[in-house]
């Protein structure tokens, strides 16, 4: 017996449900993966992360005596042709809940209706399967986090699927070559792959106690920078969520909880990205191309902004706290559509997908899942209280390095000769009327 495992974002051999049950079932496995040409257009850090995954993927597959076959192409026609060529009896990948996945999805259904080949979904992208718990009442999806964090936490989740030991691949399939790793955009970037992951687990493992305190304290660091690993399923959510409650860290897996919930929200409204969530969303936005450059550009004139959006760009990554600054000065201060906002933060973010991206963007703009979504940010305030030394802006913002303490995040009350000495603008010309919130 043969089976062809697609990998998409499960990038993964522990805890890969599609892998181990075609490593028990059948006695020749093709795990491949497609490049598909038009996805690695749209980020090009995500695609080097993408690309050193793959890498380390396959070394750890060869170690077991298979091998990642590569193909380029459309994965459902590529992955039919071997299940055709191997003789294959079925093909398993994990199911996903974006548009593009769910199409692939689609298309893969009927292909191998059309060609007899089973077609089998796995769970593995998120701890709990989208739409497997549904709101009473007939609710396509949970709406509020806080009922969903409930459920998800009393379900049965299901066991940690077997880490292969041995893998064999069918004679005579060419494994492909894996092009050279491409360069991403961002020089402070971390590095994919499974093994990475499992470093960096273990090294957060002993540092999740103090998780509570810390993870909205800007410079401190003290969040576990796993988001990209999750996003290209290097490490398993499930495996995540499971060490964490071991070390009783309810916080962080509340967290995680986060990231299922967006899931299942996609699930339901797979137009996230695009559409408002809540009805009444459609705000009537500010078309301010100049406000918007600045702020891709790290350029406003706000300390904490510019900081935040610099971070972004040099390690393809920004701290969550920063990201609510971010985006709600965006969208609640200089009035500017959360859609732009949406699309540049996926061009940079090593974990940037439709789900968490596009739902915390609503979230922030008031037109998502949010409970109060009237609820105003004032950046000044939210620096002076989760960077309360300015260490978090002058590690990002060098123009401000000079300015000691608390003022850095103020360079506009500093004293007009120290102002006129630093090569840093003046809060916007499009903002200046909001002044007041400025002046805390
Ligand atoms: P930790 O604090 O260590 O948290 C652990 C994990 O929990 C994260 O890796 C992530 O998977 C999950 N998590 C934490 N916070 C959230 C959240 N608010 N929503 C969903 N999951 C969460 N996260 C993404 O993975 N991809 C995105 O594209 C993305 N875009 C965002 C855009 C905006 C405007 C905002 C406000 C948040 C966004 N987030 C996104 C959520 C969050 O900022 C990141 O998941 C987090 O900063 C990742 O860092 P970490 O792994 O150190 O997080």
């Amino acid at each position: 017996k043969t089976a062809v495992v697609l990998f998409t974002r499960d990038l993964r051999i522990r805890d890969n449900p599609a892998l181990a049950a075609a490593c028990a079932n059948a006695e020749q496995v093709v795990p491949l993966f497609v490049l598909d040409p038009d996805l690695g257009k749209l980020s090009p850090n995500r695609t080097r992360f993408l690309h050193e995954s793959l890498a380390d993927l396959r070394a750890a597959l060869r170690e077991k005596g298979g091998d990642l076959v590569i193909r380029t192409g459309d994965p459902v026609a590529e992955a039919i042709e071997l299940a055709r060529t191997t003789g294959a009896e079925g093909i398993g990948m994990a199911a996903d809940v974006s548009r593009y996945a769910r199409r692939r999805e689609e298309r893969m259904r009927q292909e191998c209706e059309r060609h007899r080949i089973a077609l089998r979904l796995f769970p593995g992208v998120t701890v709990v399967n989208p739409g497997e718990l549904r709101p009473g009442g007939g609710g396509a999806s949970y709406r509020v986090f806080s009922p969903y964090h409930r459920v998800w936490r009393a379900a049965q989740w299901r066991d940690e699927a077997a880490t292969p030991t041995k893998i064999k691949l069918p004679p005579g399939v060419a494994a492909g070559r894996l092009p050279a790793i491409p360069k991403g955009e961002s020089p402070d970037a971390a590095r994919g792959g499974e093994t990475e992951a499992r470093r960096r687990l273990t090294t957060w493992l002993k540092h999740i106690g103090p998780y509570p305190e810390l993870h909205n304290d800007m410079p401190a660091d003290g969040t576990s920078r796993l988001s990209p690993y999750l996003r290209f399923g290097c490490l398993s959510p499930l495996e995540l969520a499971q060490a964490a409650i071991k070390q009783e860290a309810e916080e962080y897996v509340r967290q995680l909880c986060w990231r299922d919930f967006y899931y299942q929200v996609t699930l339901a409204f797979p137009q996230l990205s695009t559409k408002p969530l809540r009805p009444n969303g459609d705000i009537e936005w500010r078309d301010d191309k100049d406000a918007l450059q600045h702020w891709q550009d790290g350029t406003t004139g706000v300390p904490v902004v510019d900081a935040g959006m610099r971070q972004l760009r040099a390690e393809g990554w920004m701290h969550n706290r920063a990201r609510l600054i971010t985006a709600a000065f965006l969208t609640k201060h200089l009035g500017v559509d959360w859609r732009p906002g949406v699309q540049w933060f996926f061009r940079w973010l090593l974990d940037g997908d439709v789900p968490n991206n596009s739902g915390n963007w609503q979230w922030v703009a008031g037109t998502g899942n949010d409970t109060r979504p009237y609820r105003k940010f004032n950046p000044i305030r939210q620096a002076q209280r989760f960077d309360p030394e300015g260490v978090y802006v002058r590690r990002y913002v060098p123009e401000l390095k000079g300015v000691e303490g608390v003022a850095v995040h103020q360079p506009w009350r500093l004293p007009e000769k120290v102002r006129r000495d630093l090569d840093y603008p003046g809060p916007l010309e499009s903002h200046r009327d909001e002044a007041v919130w400025l002046r805390p």
